[in-house]
């Protein structure tokens, strides 16, 4: 069965049925680096990260270009407060976003540009754009995307042609679709810019925020390509005016297939920066709570659908990760001389329903259905070796899409040895060998052997 989303474009659920056969090529607008991201922002490269993990399940390969947003007003603007130089300040973040990225065990995507290494190429294509008379020069040297120029514009966002005012212009990055007029493709010198300027046939400047993707996109996935993603507040005005741009320079398609995760919210309003309601990454962790749970926290709730984020949500995805982990150490229990019943993995329960939209409320619906069903078997000792293994392998093969049961899953292990073998040594010098020899026998019955070797305590798998 196809998988089917929904594309933003048509309103519709639609079949991925990749342009070259067996290659997806996605694009997924990436992180303003001007700050730490928030796992509102995180919650958005979840769901890519589940789009692109049922992608490699189902077979597809995929090529998955992210951006890193390096100059724009924001980046501009924060290394001013900060007295740094914007290089400075994008780096730093750059590097913190990498680290959350991973720390979640989200697939890292095949190129991640910069918009900086960029410039001359968005140069070129800008100076197409006039050239087709779809942009014009103001008297200060900025560029301009003439909105009335591209019949179509407001096709994403679906605009009434009235909410247009060609001719008006907006200089900001971002901006509301009530303002929806010409945009910046190319921004003037101003001394607020301080040294952050590139030269151009219009005299210096930089480039406006819309025209780095379209530009990023191209390069490294063609003219025309499968999927490009973002979280639903890039629809207007950031996707719209990727598409005037791109489909005005190339006159072929551009994305096929574009698809908005909804956000993440907290009572009731969206996690934001300027509204001050926002966690870090950082700020859950040190809440002693493990990365996947977070991590099944944003992906557990289907990704058109807001999620509103809690504290309390994070600790019922721990539960749910040790029911799994369970699972999987009881299944590894079974002796292999045990006989019993069969049982079949879930397997076409789970991609129906993943190939509904990314319904992955519906796929862990039957993951844990199946669950209770082995544990059942299990206690009464009636699950047979064969099936437990077999069952085993379905679980990892479902982790490969999920990535919580198996993510971090030895460092834990790890944690808790180093922990008990301390135990165990300040134990041994306080001469309290009843004491050491229990632990010593807690970690045999956790299957770890323990040797005292002249330079310390060693251990391995039994
Ligand atoms: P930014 O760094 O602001 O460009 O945002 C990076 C990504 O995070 C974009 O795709 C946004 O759509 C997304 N985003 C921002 N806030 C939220 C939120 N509260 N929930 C989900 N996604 C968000
Ligand atoms: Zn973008």
């Amino acid at each position: 069965m196809p998988l089917k989303v929904f594309n933003t474009l048509s309103r519709k659920l639609e079949a991925i049925r990749p342009i070259n056969p067996k290659e997806i090529r996605m694009y997924t607008c990436g992180p303003t680096v001007y700050d730490t991201a928030h796992i509102g922002n995180m919650r958005t490269f979840m769901f890519e990260d589940l789009l692109k993990r049922y992608l490699l399940y189902k077979g597809f390969q995929v090529l998955h270009v992210m951006n890193i947003t390096d100059v724009d007003d924001r980046t501009i603007e924060r290394a001013q407060t900060e007295n740094q130089s914007r290089e400075d300040i994008t780096d730093q973040y750059t590097r913190l976003f990498l680290e959350d990225m991973e720390t979640l065990n989200i697939l890292p995507a095949d190129h991640l540009p910069r918009a900086t290494e960029f410039i001359p190429q968005m140069v070129e294509s800008i100076k197409i754009l006039i050239e087709k008379r779809h942009a014009y020069q103001t008297d200060e040297g900025s560029i301009y995307f003439d909105v009335s120029s591209y019949p179509d514009y407001g096709c994403l966002a679906r605009l009434d042609a009235e909410e247009l005012r060609p001719g008006e212009r907006v200089a900001d990055d971002s901006y509301e679709k009530e303002e929806a007029r010409d945009f910046a493709l190319w921004k003037a010198h101003k001394p607020s810019d301080g040294d952050n300027a590139w030269p151009s046939p219009w005299g210096k400047g930089r480039p406006g925020w819309h025209i780095e993707c379209s530009v990023m996109s191209t390069h490294f996935l063609g003219e025309h390509f499968d999927i490009h993603c973002g979280g639903v507040d890039n629809i207007f005005p950031h996707h719209e005016n990727e598409i005037a741009q791109s489909k005005c320079l190339s006159d072929t398609p551009f994305a096929n297939l574009w698809i908005h995760g909804e956000h993440l919210i907290v009572d009731g309003r969206k996690m934001s920066k300027s509204l001050g309601n926002y966690y870090t990454l950082r700020d859950i962790l040190d809440e002693k709570l493990p990365p996947e749970a977070v991590r099944y926290t944003l992906l557990a709730t289907n990704y058109r659908q807001k999620l509103n984020f809690t504290f309390e949500k994070v600790r019922e995805s721990q539960k749910a990760i040790n029911r799994l982990r369970e699972l999987a150490r009881r299944l590894e229990a079974v002796p292999s001389s045990q006989e019993g019943s069969d049982m079949e993995p879930p397997d076409r329960a789970v991609e129906i329903s993943l190939d509904d939209d990314l319904n992955i409320a519906g796929a862990l619906g039957a993951i844990f259905s199946w669950a209770k069903d082995l544990f059942s078997y299990m206690d009464n000792d009636n699950l047979s070796y064969a099936s437990a293994q077999t069952s085993l392998k379905a679980l990892r093969r479902y982790d490969t899409i999920f990535g919580v049961v198996y993510f971090n899953l030895e460092s834990d292990l790890e944690q808790e040895l180093k922990a008990l073998i301390m135990a165990r040594e300040q134990a041994r010098q306080a001469h309290d060998w009843e004491k050491a020899d229990a632990i010593r026998e807690e970690l045999r019955s956790k299957g770890i052997i323990i040797e005292d070797t002249p330079t310390g305590t060693v251990w391995k798998k039994g």
